[in-house]
């Protein structure tokens, strides 16, 4: 009897013990997770080489660590950044030297490796977003798993406020403005917005009675802040 009755209570631990393996089966298991290592490379390609192209691109690699391998190819007709919010004090003969106006892009991306940066001087002239391809410039056709358009806004015709190319073409055209600021003794700023007003500064400040620099626009506020600027500097300088 005794025998019996411990028989029917080992069947009923193992019972009891399968009840719960099964009720707890899913609350222990693993989760795998896919290692970095074993992600496929993406390939991430930026096309515009200024401002919004370039502080992407380092803005990536440094969240690469979380995103898994990576490859960014940044292309743009440009070699060099061009810093074109300094162009109202750029365009004034002897301001600002080449150097520091123009700073070379691929120079910036040094410590990345090949595998994970590549800089490609040419513009992008047509794009197939079904098979995620982009052609260039020379013919060559890259593909891409993610794009970054960062190809920005030029300004009209021959003027060095934004890039306008190569940095050669921007660069040819700064120096080309700053020999007409040196030759002119009359200077006209049509548009007093952010640009010209700044721009008219700059060149009063450099030249005070030297020239004259008139600022032409629409706008009240701009012809007050540039005179009000032009006063204080004269009503300060020696
Ligand atoms: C005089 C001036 C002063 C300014 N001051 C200020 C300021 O104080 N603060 C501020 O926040 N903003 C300022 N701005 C605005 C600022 O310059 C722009 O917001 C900024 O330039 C935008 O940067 P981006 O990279 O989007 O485009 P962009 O600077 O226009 O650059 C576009 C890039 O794309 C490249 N590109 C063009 N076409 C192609 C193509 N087909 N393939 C590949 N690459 C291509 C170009 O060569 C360039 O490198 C100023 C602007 C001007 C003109």
């Amino acid at each position: 009897m005794t025998e019996i009755l411990l028989r029917a209570v080992s069947i009923l631990q193992q019972a009891i013990n399968i009840f719960f393996h099964f009720l707890t089966v899913n609350y222990f298991r693993r989760i795998e997770r896919p290692s970095l290592a074993s992600l496929t490379m993406k390939h991430i390609v930026i096309l515009g080489g200024s401002y919004a192209g370039i502080s992407t691109a380092h803005r990536i690699f440094k969240q690469a660590a979380k995103i898994g391998p990576l490859k960014i190819t940044l292309v743009s007709p440009n070699t060099h950044f061009y810093w074109s919010m300094a162009s109202p004090r750029g365009i004034v003969p002897g301001q600002l030297a080449d150097g520091k106006l123009f700073q070379p892009i691929a120079a910036g991306f040094s410590k990345y490796s090949a595998r994970q940066f590549e800089f490609i001087l040419a513009k992008a002239e047509s794009l197939d977003v079904g098979a995620k391809t982009v052609g260039i410039s020379g013919g060559e056709t890259l593909d891409y798993d993610y794009l970054i358009l960062a190809t920005g806004s030029h300004t009209r015709g021959h003027t060095p406020f934004k890039g306008l190319g190569t940095t050669e073409e921007t660069r040819d055209a700064l120096h080309d403005f700053q020999s007409e600021v040196t030759k002119s003794k009359t200077i006209v700023i049509a548009g007093a917005g952010v640009t010209g007003v700044e721009a008219a500064g700059e060149l009063a400040f450099e030249y005070g009675h030297e020239k004259e620099v008139i600022l032409v626009g629409l706008s009240r506020l701009g012809r007050i802040l540039f005179t009000e600027c032009y006063d204080y500097y004269f009503a300060i300088a020696p």
